[in-house]
Order: C-alpha cells, then sequence, then structure tokens
C-alpha cells in the first residue's frame, strides 16, 4: 500500500506527497474529518513514506522499514490511543511520549507518533504536549487525528499543519462493504448510500440491527401502530443495550489492580466507567435518530421530486412511498428535537414517546 490506498482523498494526499518531496515535513499535523473515512490509514502510509528507504514522497512497501511500519514494529513509530476504560489519554501517556520524541530515533532520521482520537487528551494532557509542540525535537513528527478538532486547544492547533478528511464517495463504501462484508451489490450499495461516505457507520449498519430496528418502526407507525406501544418497546430495547455495555466495560476492570487502589482511586474508576457507558449508549442512540431522519427525508423527497437516485434508502421504495409526508418538516424538526433533549440527558422513555407520537401523525 501507499498513499493511493487511502481511498477519496486525493487532494489530501498529495499535500502530504508534495511535503515529502520539497522536505518540508512540519512537527505537527492535523489530520482532521468525519471516522470511518481513512485518517489512521493515511498516518501510517505517511509514517513509512517519511522512513521510506527506496521512495521519497512515498511508501515502497517493500524495503524493511515499510515492512516493520506495516507490521507494526518499527521502534520509531508509537501509537498513542485513549485507554480502554477511562478513553482519556492522560497526562503521563502523554509524558512518556515526549520523553521519547526527545531521543535519537533508533533506525532512522526521524520518530514519527500517531495520536488517535487526539481530542481525548485532557487538557493537562494537552498542556505537557503543548510545550513539546512549541520546541519540538527536530526530527519528530506528531500526528494528531480528531474528528472534532475544536476540542483541542486552540494553541495546539495552530501549530499543525491541518490536513482535512472528507467523506468518501457511496461507491468506494460499496466496494468496500462488499469485500469486506462479504455482501450483495444491491444491498452494498444501499447501505453505503445511507451511510453517507462513512465507512464506520456502513460496518455498524452492517453489524448491528439498528436499521432493521428503525424500518420496523416507521413501518408499523404508517400502518397505524401504537407510537406509545413502541416507543415503550423502544426504550427497553436501549435500556437492554446499556445493560450490555455496562457489563462488557465490568468484564474489562482489572480485580487485581483495583484491589490496592485507594477508594478516591475507586471512585474515580467508577465514574470514569459510567461515563464511559453513557457515551456509547449515546452514540447509538444518536445513530438511529440519524436513520429516522433519513428514512422521513427520503419519504419526502422520494414523493417531491420522484428522483430515486436522491433517496438513500433506496432498497426501501415501497415502505417510503406508504409513508405520509403532509407534516414531514414536523416529524424532522421533532426528530431534532429529540436529539437535543438525549443531549441534555432527558429522559429517554419520556423522548422517544413524544416523539413517536409526531411520526405516528
Ligand atoms: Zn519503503
Amino acid at each position: 500500500m501507499s498513499f493511493k490506498a487511502v481511498r477519496d482523498q486525493d487532494a489530501s494526499m498529495r499535500l502530504l506527497g508534495n511535503m515529502l518531496r520539497r522536505r518540508r515535513v512540519p512537527n505537527g499535523l492535523l489530520f482532521w474529518g468525519p471516522g470511518g473515512v481513512g485518517k489512521r490509514l493515511a498516518a501510517i502510509e505517511m509514517a513509512k513514506a517519511v522512513h521510506c528507504r527506496e521512495r521519497e514522497d512515498d511508501a515502497c512497501d517493500v524495503c524493511l522499514s515499510c515492512r516493520k511500519i506495516a507490521g507494526g514494529n518499527h521502534p520509531d513509530v508509537t501509537f498513542l490511543a485513549p485507554v480502554k476504560k477511562s478513553r482519556i489519554i492522560n497526562v503521563e501517556a502523554v509524558q512518556s511520549m515526549t520523553a521519547l520524541a526527545s531521543l535519537r530515533p533508533f533506525e532512522s532520521d526521524w520518530r514519527v507518533f500517531i495520536i488517535q482520537e487526539a481530542e481525548r487528551m485532557g487538557v493537562p494532557a494537552q498542556n505537557h504536549f503543548l510545550k513539546t509542540l512549541e520546541e519540538p525535537p527536530g526530527n519528530s513528527l506528531f500526528i494528531l487525528i480528531t474528528e472534532s478538532p475544536g476540542v483541542l486547544l486552540a494553541t495546539i492547533r495552530s501549530r499543525c499543519q491541518r490536513v482535512r478528511f472528507g467523506t468518501l464517495r457511496p461507491e468506494t463504501v460499496a466496494s468496500l462493504l462488499e469485500r469486506t462484508r462479504d455482501l450483495p451489490p444491491d444491498v452494498a450499495q444501499s447501505i453505503a448510500a445511507v451511510a453517507q461516505g462513512q465507512m464506520s457507520r456502513a460496518l455498524d449498519l452492517v453489524d448491528s440491527d439498528k436499521r432493521e430496528v428503525v424500518l420496523a418502526v416507521a413501518k408499523q407507525l404508517a400502518e397505524g401502530g401504537d407510537p406509545l406501544g413502541l416507543a415503550e418497546d423502544f426504550a427497553s430495547r436501549i435500556e437492554q443495550r446499556r445493560g450490555q455495555i455496562q457489563t462488557a466495560l465490568k468484564a474489562e476492570i482489572d480485580h487485581d489492580a483495583l484491589k490496592e487502589a485507594s477508594r478516591e482511586e475507586r471512585e474515580e474508576q467508577k465514574e470514569q466507567q459510567s461515563a464511559l457507558a453513557e457515551a456509547l449508549i449515546r452514540r447509538d442512540i444518536m445513530e438511529y435518530l440519524y436513520l429516522f431522519e433519513t428514512w422521513y427525508r427520503d419519504a419526502l423527497v422520494l414523493s417531491v421530486t420522484g428522483d430515486v437516485a436522491r433517496v438513500l434508502n433506496r432498497d426501501q421504495l415501497d415502505g417510503l412511498r406508504a409513508t405520509k409526508v403532509g407534516d414531514i418538516d414536523r416529524k424532522c424538526a421533532a426528530i431534532e428535537k429529540a436529539r437535543i433533549y438525549l443531549e441534555r440527558f432527558l429522559n429517554e422513555g419520556r423522548v422517544f414517546r413524544d416523539l413517536f407520537l409526531v411520526l405516528a401523525d
């Protein structure tokens, strides 16, 4: 692989190639854009290209250095990511990274650090990192990857060169789905359309039953199903999912380490656990709302324009045509309102009851 392996990000890949060719690689690069569009892959290809012994502006994929990085065992390429339990990149992790940055590289001229979910650095960690960025060791490259650059300190952002990543083309997502999930082309194309260029979303749609659930609810509401009963079922589904997430997180706890921890540390860990569980469940809920939104938007687009190409759920045309579109603006507004309420942690059961009542209208 090489920069060519990073799909649909041609301008950004050219930018990286030019930096290498002109030998003007900055110490900080900020890869930002939506999830699941190739930022991490691009960071690995950049690390390979920086170290490559054969090529100047890309990775050859053949030399020892390229192969070591592809295998994840090059001593001068280091990954930093939020740790599993707290989902935080703490100051200690950043300190050990910057200590490493101050040493000479082992095998080549550069040390590359790839910081995934960089926005997960706490403020103390960011401040510590900032000091290193202000006076970076000459031969170190920090690649920060994030979906939310706004969460990073402005002083960090201004010291990194930004590289923007956009969504993928639906054809790209569909062909990746066909390959990685072994889906028939028509199913892959529908999922790709609904995912709107985010590979991570497309994979979640394949691997979870969210879309089936939303399609079933929309269908039942259109056929005069009881919105209150459906809302109750839906809320208990969310509650069940919350239980699953909490159990999975509990299984991750290192009980031996916990025995030696102080009471404050134990309390803190508990708090972090429940914060993480809530973040995960909220991500799920937001995906459900996204799917409802695509459904009603599609019903409207189809009835107004009749243009199937503009419809995302294009494998569901019969269901979309059966959906009443008289009051779709109100329905979309209700979905947006539900999103805002749920972001404020309002009672889920109630929010969905109010939402389904409007959607049933
Ligand atoms: Zn190489």
